[in-house]
């Protein structure tokens, strides 16, 4: 069971870091309350995702906000502009994607923030990596600390000394094959998590984009199958 006294809230996009994320904080044993965004992403079907792991995984609680980035788009996700297809690793290791949204993991981040202050809790957990060319300046082990920084003076929990708010990223130097295993290690139910960026109509995954190449490297180099595609 888990600790009531260790409170925790868990970011959870649906797909397999984020799981894998909170697959690990359930395993040391803190009492986890699961986040999603519906943001205006155009791969909606990973709330539907996030929801079945957030059970599976028995999170104490799982809460959906509601937010529109659409208002500024200019990503990929979030905009009328095509997901990049079929990239070589050369490719995507160079400079910052189109499919980055602007500013995600500050936003994601902020409304964790507040969650916790409501539940008195300490610790968030974020499965950001900074490694498998993600390119991503708001998954850097920098950008984290910063945060983590401001939450103890931005919180009256934290101005009060009631929580010392700490970011875990657990994730943030692994590479994709380690966190299948790592995964795998947990159980975590890979059949249920959603990767791709640009699924088609049914939610079935494209195969091509970055994320879903990145994915099948990873599945490949761990040795394992991704149930997911069964
Ligand atoms: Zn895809």
């Amino acid at each position: 069971m888990p600790d009531p006294n260790r409170k925790a809230v868990c970011l959870l996009s649906g797909g397999l870091d984020s799981a894998t994320c909170l697959a690990l904080a359930r395993r040391d044993g803190f009492d986890c309350y699961a986040l999603s965004f519906d943001y205006g992403q155009r791969h909606l079907t990973e709330i539907d995702a996030a929801r079945r792991i957030a059970a599976a995984l028995e999170a104490t609680a799982h809460r959906v906000a509601k937010i529109d980035l659409r208002v500024f788009g200019h990503s990929a996700l979030t905009d009328d502009i095509a997901v990049p297809k079929g990239r070589d690793e050369a490719s995507m290791g160079e400079g910052i994607p189109i499919t980055y949204v602007p500013a995600r993991n500050t936003i994601f981040l902020s409304f964790a923030l507040a969650w916790a202050e409501v539940l008195e809790a300490s610790d968030i957990f974020i499965g950001v990596n900074a490694l498998d060319y993600s390119g991503y300046p708001d998954c850097r082990p920098e950008f984290i600390e910063a945060f983590e920084k401001m939450s103890n003076l931005a919180t009256r929990t934290g101005v009060e000394g009631i929580t010392r708010m700490k970011i875990h990223t657990p994730l943030i130097r692994l590479s994709k094959a380690e966190i299948v295993r790592l995964g795998a290690d947990l159980s975590v139910p890979f059949g249920l998590t959603h990767s791709c960026y640009d699924p088609d109509e049914a939610g079935r995954p494209c195969g091509q984009c970055d994320s879903c190449l990145l994915r099948a490297k990873g599945f490949r180099e761990a040795g394992l199958v991704d149930e997911a595609l069964r």
